[in-house]
């Protein structure tokens, strides 16, 4: 197979050359490449010191974050291309961070302190694939392996853990058998890793290709650091709607929605709260009233610890409020609708019933609904239809110049809406005025 660089990796790559010193692209980049995957980002290793590769960069902006390590970013043609010197780690006391890290001049130095074989490959255009670790071979066959003995590299940095997993689902690898043995021997030092860099691969494994398969066999690893979930798993529901457990429902209607993270992190936690909302009535059938609202609580709670920004976890819980709402059955119902939760919501709501069905016993009993709601929108839209107070032929000042004061002002425009909303009064200023004055 062919791989080709782009032009300023290549431009990188020739200059540390140039000078005297080894460089290739490294890590994710091969491994993508190979793959055929789009890479996004581009690492180069090289022998140069990061001294020497500040001096070789001489006129080109460049940033020094994280030089300590041994990483000089510089800026070609407006992209940040990171440039690290071969190294290798000091020893770990604390399952997160080397005591030290100390420069190296041999390739193979650096590419052991990798974690996984498939993440090890480099390349550049004059040498081709250098692959020490059998990497190629892993990623033929599909798998995650540690470099070096997996309990030692699990003990060194933890989040290894959470990265194996996380490769495991989203580029759908198995994992080696000692190394996943490893994992659930060593899962609990998670507990050493802060919440940020846990939900960077937590988020990454959800927007994967078999988040269902994967956390059905890690379950472990994720309770470690969700342990709220442990709940959901066992948790029947019989009810004519459903055929699985919470768990297993949750993660199918993971699986079925979009890669997006938000929705992915929605459909994950929408039923968070259904063990705590269970009852079961005399004939045996199982309810959850008030799941929805207890679960954009518990939602909130869980994703704020995991360090998640607050739009996001203002987004997820949102839709967890909302997601079992019914929904409209009419034009105007839709407009109401629109009117409380906005454009982005409703159509996103769609998006998490229909996920949210598909994980059920007919996945396709909202179809007819769903197809329903967005002819409301569609046309709604398409002619401009109003559904909200900014769209509305008049306004706070025109209720004050009618005498209108204070809180009253905001409680008219919503009588007015309705009316408009309701096909009660066309959205026409003098008639709105008249309405107005009626309902003073
Ligand atoms: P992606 O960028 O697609 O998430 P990646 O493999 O490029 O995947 P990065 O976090 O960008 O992951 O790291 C770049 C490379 O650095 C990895 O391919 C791996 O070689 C190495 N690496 C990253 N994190 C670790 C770690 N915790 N332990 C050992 N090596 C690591
Ligand atoms: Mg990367």
């Amino acid at each position: 197979m062919e791989l080709h660089l782009p032009e300023k990796v290549n431009r990188a790559i020739k200059l540390l050359k140039d000078n005297g010193f080894e460089a290739y692209a490294v890590g994710g980049c091969v491994r993508d490449m190979i793959m055929g995957i789009a890479a996004h980002d581009f690492d180069v290793t090289t022998s140069a010191l990061p001294e020497e590769t500040e001096k070789v960069f001489e006129g080109f902006r460049i940033i020094e974050t994280g030089i300590k390590h041994g990483t000089v970013t510089v800026i070609i043609e407006g992209e940040p291309i990171e440039i690290t010197t071969y190294r290798t780690d000091g020893d770990y006391l604390d399952n997160r961070h080397p005591e030290s890290v100390n420069f190296s001049r041999n390739l193979k130095d650096d590419l052991s302190r990798r974690d996984f074989t498939v993440n090890t490959l480099c390349f550049n255009e004059n040498e081709g694939l250098i692959d020490l670790f059998g990497g190629t071979e892993d990623i033929k066959s599909g798998i995650i392996r540690c470099v070096g003995e997996p309990d030692k590299r699990f003990n060194e940095d933890a989040l290894r853990i959470m990265r194996a997993i996380r490769f495991s689902c989203t580029l759908g690898f198995d994992i080696e058998k000692s190394t996943s043995e490893s994992i659930i021997k060593n899962r609990e030092l998670l507990r050493n890793i802060a919440a940020e860099r846990i939900r960077e691969e937590f988020t990454k494994l959800l927007c994967g290709k078999s988040v269902r398969d994967t956390l059905n066999k890690y379950r472990c690893v994720l309770e470690v650091f969700i342990p709220e979930y442990a709940d959901l798993f066992g948790c029947e529901q019989n009810t004519p709607y459903h055929i699985y457990d919470v768990a297993q429902h949750s993660l199918a209607a993971v699986d079925f929605i979009e890669n997006d993270k938000d929705l992915r992190l929605t459909m994950f936690f929408h039923d968070i709260a259904k063990p705590l909302c269970k009852t079961t009535d005399e004939n045996g059938r199982d309810h959850f009233k008030g799941h929805a609202l207890a679960g954009y609580v518990i939602s909130k709670e869980i994703l704020k610890r995991m360090r998640y920004d607050n739009k996001t976890v203002e987004k997820v819980s949102t839709l967890i409020k909302i997601h079992s709402a019914a929904s409209p059955r009419s034009k105007a119902e839709a407009k109401f609708f629109l009117s409380n939760i906005g454009e982005e919501r409703y159509r996103n709501f769609m998006k998490v019933r229909r996920a949210d069905c598909f994980a059920k016993a007919n996945p396709n009993s909202h179809d007819e609904k769903l197809k329903k709601m967005q002819e409301f929108l569609d046309e709604i839209l398409k002619n401009d239809e109003c559904f909200s107070l900014k769209q509305l032929n008049i306004d706070g000042n025109d209720l004050k110049a009618m005498g209108i004061k204070g809180e009253k002002i905001n409680l008219a425009l919503n009588s007015l809406l309705t009316l408009v909303i309701n096909g009660d009064c066309e959205n026409d200023r003098d008639k709105l005025i008249e309405k107005a004055k009626e309902l003073k």
